[in-house]
């Protein structure tokens, strides 16, 4: 076993960590009051994210996941995990707009399974940054159950004809294409009977978007006879549900390093002003009431640090990554979760504002129980390896 880091992600690292300082953080400043209202997702904040996202597209680490192939580095598991992390930990609202995974909107390895035209059509510009897309799978009478999905795809012959809803779509009313999952068998459903199809923003309805505890940007989707042409399928006709579930388990490492990151943002924070605030004429660092949780939450940091680097070590053999991926995404949102709340509560009243350190990270870390399959879904994959379900 050889836990070190490999030299050459060291140095990508530090590379990041400059690139957040030089082209991030200006950016940030320029949107730090809105912030410090609790303001979230005002033209000014999505304009800063759109400039990070081309400024990272410049200079690769957006596209860091994407093989060479397309224009990406064809970057390790374990490399996309440690910027994913640097970002989370960075504290910079707008870092996470700097690397692809694991957000939706970024470019998927989904679209690699179109023909090369459309890959030039679809692929290329958001391969520079240009465009986004995002990830239609949930649908209002199917979410843990995905294979439950009622929206179908009929073909019609040199077209495919999508009629149904999405929703809970991340990125879903700005998204410049979306990635729809649709049966086309429903004797066979998730086994062959649900295809992938690429369907063009203006093909569908966005009726409406969806208020949410954290700062989430998901709306609703509607096909109505949407058509699109035969050769939009992505990848095989019938492969949809194999792909969708890959797609997601191979962000599993990427979550966790989200996870990983916000928590030790949490702790550098918390353990900052447990050092500099006093109450009853000591530093609050001085009460094991305050010391022996931050403690406790250094030690899940490296279980939750170790997990996620070992899942990405998995992916990158090509070994299997059940029911890994699933203790992974159970135990990295539930401690970072529970991490968050520690620091926040050191932080007093001054932790419950929204210019406070920790608030919107809670509130986010909230959501990851249950996006991507709830926590209870991941134990019924780790029960399942068990020999108990
Ligand atoms: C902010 C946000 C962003 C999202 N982004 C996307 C996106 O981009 N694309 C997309 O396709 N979807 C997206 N989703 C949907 C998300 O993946 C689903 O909400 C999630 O899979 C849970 O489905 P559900 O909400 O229908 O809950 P349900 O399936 O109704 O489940 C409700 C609860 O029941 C419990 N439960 C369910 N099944 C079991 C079981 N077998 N055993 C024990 N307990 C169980 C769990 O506690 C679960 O939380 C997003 C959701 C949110 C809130």
């Amino acid at each position: 076993m050889d836990f070190a880091i490999p030299e050459e992600l060291t140095a990508l690292r530090d590379s990041f960590a400059r690139f957040l300082e030089r082209e991030v953080r200006p950016l940030e400043a320029g949107v730090a009051p809105e912030l410090a209202r609790g303001e979230a997702g005002t033209p000014a904040q999505r304009e800063a994210a759109a400039e990070v996202r081309r400024r990272a597209c410049r200079e690769g680490f957006y596209t860091a996941h994407m093989p060479e192939s397309v224009g990406g580095w064809g970057l390790s598991a374990l490399g996309v995990a440690l910027l994913v992390e640097d970002a989370a930990r960075s504290g910079l609202t707008l870092a996470g707009a700097a690397v692809g995974p694991p957000n939706p909107a970024a470019p998927s390895p989904l679209l690699l399974g179109l023909p090369p035209a459309l890959r030039d059509r679809y692929l290329a510009p958001l391969m520079a940054g240009a465009t986004t897309m995002c990830f239609a799978l949930t649908e209002p009478e199917a979410g843990s159950d995905a294979a439950a999905i009622r929206t179908t795809a009929r073909r019609d012959g040199d077209s495919w004809v999508l009629d149904g809803r999405k929703h809970y779509i991340t990125n879903g009313a700005r998204a410049d294409l979306a990635v729809v999952f649709a049966v086309t068998d429903p004797e066979r459903r998730a086994r062959g009977g649900i295809t992938a199809f690429v369907v063009p923003r203006g093909a569908y309805a966005v009726p409406r978007t969806q208020a949410v505890i954290d700062d989430s940007d998901i709306a609703e989707l509607v096909f109505d006879g949407t058509r699109v042409p035969a050769d939009h399928v992505v990848g095989e006709v019938g492969q949809g549900f194999r792909q969708a579930m890959g797609f997601l388990d191979a962000g599993r490492a990427a979550i966790g390093a989200h996870c990983l990151g916000t928590a030790e943002w949490c702790l550098d924070q918390a353990v900052a002003h447990a050092r500099s605030r006093t109450a009853f004429g000591r530093p609050l660092a001085a009460f094991q009431g305050v010391s022996f949780p931050l403690a406790e939450s250094k030690a899940e940091i490296e279980a939750m640090r170790w997990l996620t680097y070992h899942l990405a070590w998995q992916v990158d053999r090509g070994g299997p990554a059940t029911p890994d991926s699933s203790i992974v995404k159970l135990f990295d949102t539930d401690r970072a979760y529970q991490i968050a709340d520690r620091c926040l509560q050191v932080f007093g009243g001054q932790g419950l504002l929204a210019e406070g350190p920790i608030e919107a990270r809670l509130r986010h870390l909230r959501v990851l129980r249950v996006v991507e399959g709830a926590s209870e879904v991941h134990k019924l994959v780790i029960a399942r390896a068990l020999g108990l379900a």
